[in-house]
């Protein structure tokens, strides 16, 4: 980065908040990635106001973090800036059945929460290991719920700045997307509309999703969760299992014994070889059904 824009970093952002050659395995659920070459603790709306415009004008590549969920970074890392919203955008506000909640708050908090007041629609998320900025991203869901269901309205903030209200029908959620996965925007914060329920009975679906996760899934090893999406009128999981790949290694990168729909970080795996595996799979899935899986997960930094 050019030293004059670190410089008015400094200006801006208090003490600690800028970190050079972070590590990303240390933001990754995968557990995996090189260094950013310099990661920002954004705590308020003025700071990215200052920061955004100085970054672009200064042709800063930037990323906007959330938990690193869906994520692979390179084994070189990330030659840009990392911008990780914390401080006040980890607020939540109940109202009623409102549920105001800001970007970086982790959905397994905000379900909570909500459950403990009883209000009901965010069962299906307690267990997504994401936070409201990347679940408004990528309309994340399980279960037959989705964050489409329950958006309300949505604050986003422009690369220039701006602010803007949106509701949810003009987020255009669609399968894993919305209409900030392929824009600049920034989603600072949502508004969600749950409904009356009962505490305890949310408790318990949220307890037995849980277990279902648990039953089903690899979560004892490293992951960024589904790796490819659903194939129209498929399953990832199924296809891939059916092509003999269950289990199949790249590396430390392998197909989940478990669950076939997840590449695990078995033994220290580089993103190379999930990368490798992913292509391979594939390769095999195409040559074996003629269907194209395509990947889920977000790629960041140079790949080959
Ligand atoms: C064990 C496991 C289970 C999972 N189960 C599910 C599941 O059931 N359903 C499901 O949908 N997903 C699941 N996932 C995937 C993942 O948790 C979701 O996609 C989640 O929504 C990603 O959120 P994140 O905060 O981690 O985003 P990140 O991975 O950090 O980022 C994802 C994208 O969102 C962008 N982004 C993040 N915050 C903002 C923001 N404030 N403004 C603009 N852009 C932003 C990033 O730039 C990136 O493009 C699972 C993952 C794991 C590891």
């Amino acid at each position: 980065m050019n030293s004059q824009v670190l410089e008015k970093l400094h200006e801006i952002l208090p003490e600690g908040s800028i970190l050079l050659h972070e590590p990303m395995k240390k933001h990754t659920t995968f557990r995996i990635g090189g260094e950013a070459e310099v990661f920002l603790e954004i705590e308020d709306l003025a700071q990215l106001q200052q920061v955004l415009p100085l970054l672009i004008e200064a042709e800063e590549p930037y990323f906007l973090l959330g938990n690193g969920s869906n994520l692979l970074v390179s084994d070189t890392g990330y030659q840009g800036t990392i911008l990780h919203l914390s401080g006040e955008f980890t607020d939540v506000l109940i109202r009623d059945n409102l549920v105001t909640v800001g970007a970086g708050v982790l959905l397994s908090t905000v379900a909570r929460m909500a459950a403990e007041k009883g209000l009901t629609g965010l069962e299906f998320a307690a267990g997504i290991p994401g936070t409201i900025g990347g679940a408004m991203v990528m309309n994340a869901g399980a279960y037959g719920g989705e964050m489409k269901q329950v958006v309300k309205t949505a604050m986003l903030m422009s690369p220039e700045g701006d602010l803007m209200s949106v509701s949810g029908e003009d987020m255009a959620f669609g399968y894993r997307t919305s209409r900030i996965k392929h824009s600049k925007d920034i989603l600072l914060s949502v508004t969600l509309e749950l409904a009356q329920g009962n505490r305890d009975d949310i408790l318990t679906t949220m307890q037995e999703l849980a277990l279902k996760r648990r039953e089903k899934q690899p979560l004892e090893y490293p992951s960024a969760g589904s790796t490819f999406k659903r194939p129209e009128g498929n399953f990832a999981g199924k296809l891939i299992m059916d092509c003999g790949l269950r289990g199949y290694q790249v590396g430390g990168a392998q197909v989940a014994e478990k669950h076939c729909g997840f590449v695990i970080n078995k033994n220290q795996a580089t993103a190379k070889d999930v990368s490798d595996l992913m292509k391979h799979i594939q390769q095999v899935v195409q040559k074996e059904t003629g269907v194209l899986l395509e990947k889920e997960i977000i790629f960041l930094g140079d790949f080959e």
